[in-house]
C-alpha cells in the first residue's frame, strides 16, 4: 500500500482544516474524500496501489495480450474456435465454478494451447469484503479444481473486478501468486455497443497491451471477430500472460 499518500492526505486534511477553523464539516469532507481515495485505488488495478500487478509486457515488437475473463461458458468454445481459425493463442482467467459447470470446454482451452489463471471458486461480489483466509480459500478451491479437470498449475491469478486490497494482496502472497492486471479495459461487460467496444480496444493499440474481455456473451465474440481482422490488417501478434513471467525469470 502506498502509505505515502496516506501521510501526505493527513497533512493535507490538518493544513486545510486549520485553514478552515477546524470544523467538522470539513474534517467529514476530508474523510469522504480519503475514502473515495481507497474505494477509487482498489477499483484500479492500473495503479498497484495495494497489489503491484502486471498490466502490460514491456516489448517492442508488436504484439497484445487477449486476456478472457469468467469462463468457460456457453460461448466459449465460439471464442475457441475462432482463435483457432486465426492461429492466436489467449489466456483464460477462469472461474472454478464454470470450470465445473463445463470440464469439457476446460480441457479443450488447455489443448488447443491457452493460457490458464486463476479467477476465484466464485467470483463473489462481496470481494472486496471477505477476510484473508476466505480469500486464500477461493484461490485454493480454485486452483483444486483445475487440477483435478485439467491437470494443471497455474501461478497467475486476475483478481475479480480488478479490485485489490490488503486482505487480497496477503491472499496473493500466500498463494504464491502473479497478479494480472490489464492496462486496456474493453468495457465488454457494461456496455452493448460493440462499435464503442471495438474503437475502446483499437484506438488505444500499442505493443505490449493486455486486453481486458470476457468469453461471455455473443458481443464480445463478435467484436473480437472484428479485432482479429484489426489485429491481422496491422500486422499485430498476440503473447500469453506466461511468456512475460518467463521471460522475467531468466
Ligand atoms: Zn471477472
Amino acid at each position: 500500500m502506498k502509505h505515502y499518500l496516506f501521510i501526505l492526505f493527513y497533512l493535507f486534511c490538518n493544513v486545510f482544516t486549520y485553514a478552515f477553523h477546524g470544523t467538522f464539516w470539513v474534517y467529514l469532507f476530508c474523510f469522504i474524500l480519503l475514502s473515495a481515495v481507497v474505494v477509487w485505488g482498489s477499483f484500479t488495478i492500473e495503479l498497484g496501489y495495494f497489489v503491484n500487478s502486471i498490466t502490460h509486457k514491456r516489448t517492442k515488437i508488436k504484439e497484445v495480450a487477449l486476456t478472457f475473463d469468467d469462463g468457460p461458458t456457453e460461448y466459449t468454445p465460439q471464442f475457441l474456435d475462432l482463435l483457432k481459425e486465426n492461429q492466436i493463442k489467449a489466456t483464460f482467467f477462469c472461474i472454478g465454478k464454470q470450470i465445473e459447470k463445463y470440464p469439457d470446454t476446460f480441457k479443450r482451452i488447455i489443448v488447443e494451447g491457452h493460457t490458464i489463471g486463476n479467477h476465484t471458486l466464485s467470483h463473489s461480489n462481496s470481494t472486496g469484503f471477505l477476510s484473508t483466509s476466505k480469500m486464500v480459500e477461493e484461490i485454493q478451491k480454485c486452483d483444486e479444481i483445475m487440477y483435478s479437470v485439467g491437470n494443471i498449475v497455474t501461478d497467475l491469478y486476475r483478481p475479480p473486478f480488478g479490485v485489490t486490497n490488503p486482505n487480497i494482496a496477503k491472499a496473493i502472497a500466500k498463494t504464491g501468486k502473479k497478479s494480472i492486471g490489464w492496462n486496456v479495459r474493453s468495457l465488454d461487460t457494461i456496455t452493448d455497443d460493440e462499435k464503442k467496444i471495438y474503437r475502446r480496444i483499437t484506438q488505444t493499440m500499442k505493443p505490449g497491451n493486455i486486453i481486458l474481455l470476457h468469453d461471455t456473451s455473443e458481443k464480445t465474440y463478435r467484436v473480437l471477430g472484428d479485432l482479429l481482422v484489426f489485429l491481422k490488417n496491422k500486422k499485430y501478434s498476440a503473447f500469453t500472460i506466461d511468456s512475460i513471467i518467463k521471460s522475467k525469470k531468466k
